[in-house]
């Protein structure tokens, strides 16, 4: 099978977030058996009671301590496709493009890396290998994080595909997302000293956050766009009426730190912001709730890694502001590097695609790691 093949097999089954990713993972789970793959599936339930499941496949020498020299690993699950595309799951080619949902995020990377390690042979390694396909990354990379905590494996290098052009991208801002809810007492507008508006004391706070994102811009970045971290208050809602004195006000706070950065930072200025307004006004009342704190990544230019997909790609190391898997790998001890045929800007798309020609390049990168990597 060829990776083209490959490719249309995967995009075939439907593997949307929502849905169980066991049909997918039967199908590579039987694949990387074929390679001689040692295949460890961990299956899970999701939070509406789906089953997804995880796949740890290993080939190579063995170690007690289940150390992997490489760990190739891509995401299972897609986003949904719109009901009009009726053609998304079968893989269609025009003009060099290979269209099909989850054609370029991610099931390219994961056929490019089932024929790369077709092409290797099992018997050459000399390190182990392995492949990790995971469930969930599109509402969170929730399968990843659950892998980074059961600690099945660990890694010293780590390539995480995900549509960059090929490019090799070695660091990786943060995504972090809380709620805010403050609190007020209600009254009758024409008598302000008889409640507390929340909207006045929200307003506040936001005034806050918009000076720490000023201050947050002096710890730059320079190969970010933009060099720092940034944040927005996406939503604010509250009050239900225009002569009511707003009882509750709730907004919601995102944050994309820079690597190097804690993601806690800002929370621990929100947080001296909040004590700041109490001492002026004992009632304020204000809860903070964090949704997602997905710390930033950075591997090392210096990296053997980062080094040799340099010279494979003949590119040179970059950055992205999109999350991605990679924190999860670093927290299983990988150098980490982000790399994968396809366009995130075309990736989420009705009509998403992977060319061809980036396709059959990525098997050759991928064969090359392997080689550097896991072979004498
Ligand atoms: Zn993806």
């Amino acid at each position: 099978m060829n990776v083209e093949e490959m490719l249309a097999r995967l995009v075939a089954i439907d593997s949307v977030s929502a849905r169980s990713n066991g049909a997918i993972i039967g199908f590579a789970a039987e694949r990387a058996e074929r390679l001689g793959m040692r295949v460890r599936l961990y299956p899970y339930k999701d939070e509406r009671g789906v089953e997804k499941i995880n796949m740890v496949a290993t080939l190579g020498p063995t170690t007690d301590d289940e150390k992997v020299e490489l760990a190739m690993v891509g995401h299972t699950d897609t986003v949904p496709y719109d009901a009009t595309w009726t053609d998304a799951l079968t893989l269609t080619e025009s003009d060099g493009k290979l269209v099909g949902r989850g054609a370029c995020d991610t099931k390219g990377f994961i056929a490019a890396a089932l024929t790369a390690i077709e092409e290797c042979g099992a018997e050459r390694l000399a390190r182990p290998l392995a492949l990790v396909l995971t469930a969930d990354e599109e509402v969170g990379c929730l399968g990843a994080k659950r892998l980074a905590e059961m600690r099945p494996f660990e890694a010293r290098y780590s390539i995480v595909g995900e549509p960059t052009g090929l490019q090799p991208i070695r660091a990786g801002k943060g995504y972090c997302l809380a709620e805010v809810l403050v609190r007020g007492r209600e009254g009758h507008s024409a008598y302000p000293a008889l409640g507390a508006s929340a909207i006045f004391r929200a307003a506040r706070l936001i005034t806050h956050l918009e000076r720490i994102a000023e201050m947050l811009k002096a710890e730059r970045r320079e190969e970010f766009d933009p060099p720092f971290t940034t944040i927005n208050v996406g939503i604010v809602q509250g009050g239900t009426a225009k002569n009511i004195i707003a009882g509750e006000c709730r907004f919601t706070l995102e944050w994309r730190p820079v690597p190097g950065q804690k993601a806690s930072r800002l929370l621990d200025l929100l947080r001296t912001s909040v004590e700041d307004e109490r001492s002026r006004d004992a009632d304020f009342d204000c809860e903070i709730k964090v949704l997602r704190i997905d710390e930033g990544m950075e591997t090392p230019a210096s990296s053997p890694l980062v080094r040799m997909l340099e010279e494979a790609t003949a590119r040179s190391a970059g950055t992205i502001s999109f999350g991605t898997e990679a924190p999860e790998m670093q927290r299983l001890g990988a150098d980490a590097v982000v790399l994968g045929p396809g366009d995130i800007r075309v990736a989420h798309r009705t009509g998403e695609f992977v060319p061809l020609k980036d396709l059959r390049q990525c098997v050759r990168i991928l064969a090359r790691a392997i080689e550097h990597f896991c072979m004498l």
